[in-house]
């Protein structure tokens, strides 16, 4: 794990890459705003978690790191007691974390639930939604540090890595770390909240229908498998579905709980 300081104290805000270690966009915008080393108003703490994953573009060596918070300083596996270590170096720190994806290549937050922290961040970010993350993963960081994740776009397109370097900019004026140097957007920002998952049957092809984070209609149809129609049995927005990001699941439906 890579740590490093920019600004003078104890800082309370932190700057997160490579949880997964081949998701190499969050390296980039950290390295990036390190050679900028710009004048910031508090300090900040840039932390590049998963070092060996990154060294052998991996996602991770033993087990995924974000599912195994809080960690472990005994365990025989490298990830649990990473995120034993990297939890502590996050604690009271606000923080923000970035992906990338296979699903969609517009940038979207995710949160633990929509609280204070979600409200004053995420609106400032260029994302096209924040969705909150289900209890599916207890063990995902989100649910245990003060943490906005950001999916950045495409895994290893450059313009994942450039949108990254963005939402640390936006990112660090939110949190009134550095000025803004954007006019802020007239938007209504989608919240969802996730419900359940999309179950991909075996198949040859497969193909999507539907565009993640727009309403689709009950009965409308969400995707095919050789051909046979699989359609939605309640109106939901889709969210992270792709036709091959994952192997047993198209991806998420998701309610509309806000907007902001
Ligand atoms: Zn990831």
């Amino acid at each position: 794990m890579r740590v490093e300081h920019i600004g003078e104290g104890e800082p309370e805000l932190a700057i997160l890459g490579a949880v997964h270690g081949d998701e190499l966009c969050g390296v980039h915008a950290i390295e990036a705003l390190l050679d900028e080393d710009p004048d910031v108003q508090k300090p900040v703490k840039c932390i590049i978690a998963n070092e060996p994953a990154v060294e052998q573009h991996v996602r991770y060596i033993d087990t995924d790191l974000n599912r195994v918070f809080p960690g472990d300083p005994a365990a025989e596996t490298y990830e649990p007691r990473l995120a034993y270590r990297l939890q502590a170096e996050l604690e009271g720190c606000t923080t923000l974390s970035m992906h990338s994806t296979q699903s969609d290549g517009r940038p979207f937050a995710i949160v633990d639930e929509t609280g204070e922290l979600a409200e004053t961040i995420c609106p400032q970010l260029s994302v096209a939604a924040v969705v909150e993350a289900a209890d599916e993963f207890p063990h995902a960081l989100v649910h245990h540090v003060d943490v906005v994740e950001v999916e950045c776009g495409l895994q290893g397109t450059e313009q994942a890595a450039d949108n990254a370097e963005q939402l640390v900019w936006e990112f660090l004026a939110a949190t009134g770390a550095l000025s803004d140097r954007s006019e802020p957007s007239e938007r209504a920002l989608p919240v969802l909240s996730l419900k359940r998952l999309i179950p991909k049957p075996d198949g040859g092809s497969y193909e999507v229908h539907v565009e993640n984070f727009d309403r689709v209609e009950k009965g409308a149809v969400v995707a095919t498998v050789d051909g046979e129609e699989i359609t939605a049995t309640e109106s939901c927005y889709p969210v992270l579905v792709s036709e091959h990001g994952y192997d047993q699941r198209f991806g998420y439906t998701a309610e509309l709980i806000d907007q902001w």
